[in-house]
């Protein structure tokens, strides 16, 4: 096939123990997922169900640079576990949800605060906030069939040297199963995608020279810094 103008190349994540990449198709994020995060953003999580937006594709980055975005003064990061999807599949349930797993990442979710609490409150689109360059870093990811399921174990994030986020996966509203379920009642899922779980209290922000090392027991570690913007 032939094109009119260059294609990009295909965003591309490492897997663990193998040569070849996880080719990256959709990028879904679940916000409000963790009640003490929820909490700090002013919200109630008796009130508040998690909400799904999405980044693009190649907003996926390896690291270790990412550059400090345009446009912001409140960069933030959000330590999350990612899901890597290997199956298509559309009204997947809950208890036959696993096997669309192929495996497990460490992500940041990160996040231009200012952009998307302004526009949260016009109740405009939250994409500028979160779905642009270099928003998306992953750590390599870990096949299921190598760590098994994945459904508690310490999530960590140490900012220059200081613990700022620190909880158990466990702690998820919606579990990865159940975002799945839901996922797939609006989208029809297919191999490739990357699925943020969202993040617990302790966000906070950024800036250029900053060191951000996160971890997900049995998953992985993520290790960034930041640098000056593009
Ligand atoms: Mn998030």
């Amino acid at each position: 096939m032939s094109f009119v103008v260059a294609p990009v190349p295909q965003p591309v994540v490492a897997v663990v123990g193998e040569a070849n990449s996880f080719p990256v198709h959709r990028i879904y994020c679940v916000g409000k997922n963790y009640a003490d995060h929820i909490r700090e953003m002013g919200s109630d999580p008796q009130r508040d169900p998690p909400c799904f937006f999405m980044k693009p594709a190649d907003a996926v980055t390896a690291g270790p640079n990412v550059p400090y975005p345009p446009g912001t003064k409140n960069y933030h990061y959000e330590t999350e576990l990612v899901l890597a999807i290997g199956k298509e599949g559309r009204n997947i349930s809950a208890a036959d949800a696993q096997p669309y797993i192929y495996g497990y990442a460490v992500g940041f979710d990160m996040t231009r605060r200012d952009l998307q609490m302004k526009s949260g409150g016009l109740g405009h689109p939250w994409d500028s906030g979160k779905g642009f360059d270099y928003s998306a870093p992953v750590s390599a990811i870990v096949p299921a069939a190598v760590s098994g399921p994945i459904t508690t174990g310490r999530l960590s994030l140490i900012v220059n040297g200081e613990t700022r986020q620190d909880t158990d996966i466990a702690n998820q509203i919606w579990k990865n199963a159940e975002i799945i379920a839901e996922l797939s009642k609006l989208f029809l899922l297919k191999p490739g995608d990357l699925v943020f779980t969202g993040t617990p209290a302790g966000v906070g922000p950024v800036q250029p020279g900053d060191k951000l090392v996160a971890t997900i027991e049995n998953v992985g570690e993520l290790a960034i810094e930041i640098t000056p913007g593009m």
